[in-house]
């Protein structure tokens, strides 16, 4: 059995899109009183949508309306036809409660099963699911994918170092889904017990948060060459499970015939050319109790229009490298975190924590310093080099002309959630 989709050409996907686009502006116009008056104020009826080239006529849904709209917001079928919710996390203000009708189900289950697919499990796989169970979404998601899959699932939660080095010793787990805060933790763990020759742990599915490639290689040295496959997901596009990297690990294969992706300039919210940077914008095709129409989702990526070296038709988009609320202005090139520390993933002689300093030069002028510890145990004599590597690379591809400052191994802040990385001094009186 195959969860990829049976289309075969662009044209086939285009028209596959253009009715599931017509489907569910009709869909939510006629059942959502709050997407009816928003298409009214910009003034669209269904009748408007007659392809893809309409999309840009249809107005942006945001955060501030599923708050608005909560405690069940976007609700676009009878509540007899809800049969689940899922909440995030949501740190700030109210959360986003997304509602599910029993086939908004079967889509997720089935677009987590193509994700499996994709990374190459068999039925005969152990999958050991460390990430939460509960409201959230990533429990349900990963657990309902697994068995719809047919692959074996060892529904463990996260932490609970003891009990997870057990099980991929005992029931030689082969694939391991998690963070990657949770992977790392868990490889050295796996290397501080000297279990790596009793287990058989050979992928890690991972997801929730921007990880560098230097983050990426010790998950990949710490337990034995496993393979990484960065799964992306939010709560309000159903969860986890919209889209998987590929064997070719060059990107993200994204489920096209589930929803369209459009990036946009995060400022003048145009779309920007193929290929730039920009906010990612999602439409639902098939969504019935909560769809979304042109979602704002504040994730940066940009599409990769190149066709894949893993040979899969399916559209890509890069791994997500921040949010728009992060981006950064200086000296009139928007310049977003995760660009810094691409950079820095493929600079020599330094590690994985770094600083943005943004302030004023004293002439009018503003500079960037960017602040990066050397490698554990490196010595101070090879830093004018290794400075002078890091502000070329960055000239070369951000454009922009940087300072850069070396320091000590381990002396700057560690954090186990979010680090603070840029600091921007340059309006402060
Ligand atoms: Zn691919």
């Amino acid at each position: 059995m195959t969860f990829m989709p049976s289309w075969s050409s662009l044209d086939q996907l285009e028209a596959l899109q253009a009715a599931g686009l017509q489907w569910t502006v009709g869909h939510a116009y006629g059942h959502s009183p709050f997407y009816r008056q928003h298409l009214q104020e910009a003034g669209v009826t269904p009748g408007d949508i007659k392809g893809l080239e309409d999309l840009k006529r249809l107005p942006f849904t945001t955060a501030e309306h599923l708050r608005q709209g909560y405690p069940f917001p976007l609700l676009s079928t009878p509540m007899e036809d809800v049969v689940r919710i899922h909440a995030s996390s949501g740190t700030t203000g109210k959360r986003k409660v997304m509602s599910y009708t029993q086939r908004d189900l079967d889509d997720w289950a089935h677009m987590f099963a193509r994700c499996y697919e994709m990374a190459g499990l068999t039925r005969l796989d152990r999958v050991q699911i460390c990430v939460g169970y509960g409201v959230w979404t990533a429990g349900a998601g990963f657990q309902r994918g697994c068995e719809l899959f047919g692959a074996l699932a060892v529904p463990v939660g996260p932490g609970n170092l003891e009990m997870q080095c057990q099980f991929l010793e005992d029931f030689q787990s082969t694939v391991l889904c998690s963070t990657s805060s949770m992977a790392l933790l868990l490889a050295e763990e796996v290397q501080r017990r000297g279990l790596l020759d009793r287990i058989s742990l050979r992928k890690i599915i991972y997801g929730s948060e921007r990880t560098s490639e230097a983050m990426r290689r010790r998950i990949i040295e710490g337990l034995g060459g496993v393979e990484l496959y960065d799964i992306p997901g939010m709560t309000e596009l159903y969860g986890p499970g919209t889209g998987l990297e590929c064997s070719a690990h060059q990107g993200i294969h994204y489920w096209a015939d589930y929803y369209i992706a459009e990036i946009i300039n995060p400022v003048t919210l145009e779309p920007v050319a193929p290929g730039q940077i920009g906010e990612l914008v999602v439409t639902t095709l098939r969504k019935e109790a909560a769809p979304l129409i042109r979602y704002r989702t504040r994730d940066l990526t940009r599409l990769l229009p190149e066709p894949c070296a893993c040979g899969n038709t399916l559209p890509r988009h890069d791994r997500l490298l921040g949010r728009s609320d992060d981006m950064i202005k200086f000296r009139a090139v928007n310049i977003y975190p995760g660009q810094i520390d691409a950079v820095l993933s493929h600079s020599h002689g330094v590690g994985s924590e770094y600083q943005i300093i943004l302030e004023p030069q004293g002439d009018g002028r503003e500079r960037m310093v960017v602040r990066v510890e050397r490698i554990e145990g490196a010595s101070t004599a090879d830093d004018q080099q290794v400075a002078a590597e890091i502000v070329r690379a960055i000239k070369a591809g951000i454009l922009v002309s940087v300072e850069v400052e070396l320091v000590d191994y381990g002396s700057l802040p560690r954090s186990d959630r979010k680090s603070k990385r840029v600091f921007d001094r340059r309006f402060e009186k």
